[in-house]
């Protein structure tokens, strides 16, 4: 930490900030200019007790911290890229994969006919949301414990993975019976004890950014997984709330580069909610791929004007097939194979 002291402070001032530095486990290191004081406090600011009390004291201007305060998701505490295993799957290596399905599971039959078709593009993972977090409370829910049921017929059939979202703690043994990747949805990024529950079912955990989330707040939410003896943890970039109105959210794709310079962790790009407008999926696709994006996660449904929940993002079976084709160009100039071929 550094903490700036006010101009003009007696020593006696200045001193009782030193005893309190040295209170709190950390070595003074004290470095005088024309007009400031500016004290180094060494030591480790994550395991230490924090400073940033001592703003709060008269004769302190600033406290500023230099560590960044996240360890186990972070470059530095692994160098590589971590690979994410599901099932038989490694994401994150150069291999590039595709997860698709519904954004709700709504029937056998609708199910049946999206896994069926994504499998023949070339999706490795099946998803599909049984628990639905939906704004308002008279929208279609989910078929919960019977969409996971659908879903894991739909696994067995085909051999894909599946993804589904976790929306309660209540629900976390029984959704990881059922699925192979738990999604943690942006509405509960930040649910820390959801987090903890998800980690601790071992299954790997795909962590969406919260809608209004900063970059640094969405590294810490993925900590706590990794803090609870998971490491297979996906973060995933699906468009944050901005004041732009002809896209649902604001897709971040420079999210992409600023995770892989910051994490080992793989990053997943979804697309559909991060625009919510069928038209843009395949050109997003195809910037996320050029960014250096380790997956995708992209809605597809057999018909979808008559879809349950987010109709205009999700893209029809030919479309995705289109889809399919299309970003195998940008995989080739971005270094990667795609996981199908
Ligand atoms: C979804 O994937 O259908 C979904 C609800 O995602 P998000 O949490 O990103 O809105
Ligand atoms: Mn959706």
């Amino acid at each position: 930490m550094i903490v700036v002291l006010r101009p003009d402070i007696t020593k006696r001032a200045e001193t009782a900030v030193l005893k309190e530095i040295r209170k709190l486990g950390y070595k003074p290191h004290v470095m005088r200019g024309v007009e400031r004081t500016v004290v180094g406090a060494i030591g480790d600011e994550r395991t230490h007790h924090t400073l940033e009390a001592l703003a709060s004291w008269p004769q302190v201007e600033q406290v500023m911290p230099v560590q960044k305060k996240y360890k186990l998701v972070s470059r530095e505490a692994h160098k590589g890229n971590s690979v994410a295993r599901i099932k038989g799957l490694s994401v994150g290596g150069r291999k590039f994969h595709v997860m698709a399905g519904p954004c709700s599971v709504e029937s056998e039959r609708q199910l049946m006919t999206s896994a069926l078709a994504v499998k023949k593009a070339g999706a490795t993972v099946l998803r599909g949301g049984a628990f639905k977090p939906r704004t308002s409370p008279y929208e279609f829910q989910g078929l919960g414990e019977k969409g996971l049921k659908l879903l894991a017929k739909a696994s067995r059939e085909t051999g894909l993975p599946v993804i589904t979202e976790l929306l309660s703690q209540d629900h976390a043994e029984m959704v990881a019976e059922y699925a192979d990747i738990l999604q943690i949805g942006t509405r509960n990024a930040q649910n820390f004890q959801l987090l903890i529950a998800a980690a601790k079912t071992g299954k790997p955990v795909l962590l969406k950014r919260g809608l209004a989330m900063k970059i640094e707040e969405w590294l810490l939410a993925g900590e706590y997984v990794l803090a609870n003896d998971n490491p297979n943890l996906l973060f995933c970039e699906r468009g944050i709330r901005t004041f732009e109105t002809y896209t649902r959210n604001t897709l971040d794709l420079s999210a992409v580069p600023i995770i892989k310079q910051e994490s080992h962790c793989p990053i997943v790009i979804d697309p559909s909610q991060g625009c919510g407008r069928a038209d843009l999926v395949t050109a997003m696709c195809k910037g996320a791929v050029a960014m250096g994006a380790d997956a995708l996660l992209v809605e597809v449904h057999p018909d979808p004007s008559k879809a349950w929940s987010d109709g205009a993002q999700q893209l029809s079976l030919e479309g995705f097939g289109k889809l399919m084709k299309e970003i195998i160009p940008f995989l080739a100039a971005a270094g990667r194979e795609p996981a199908w071929a």
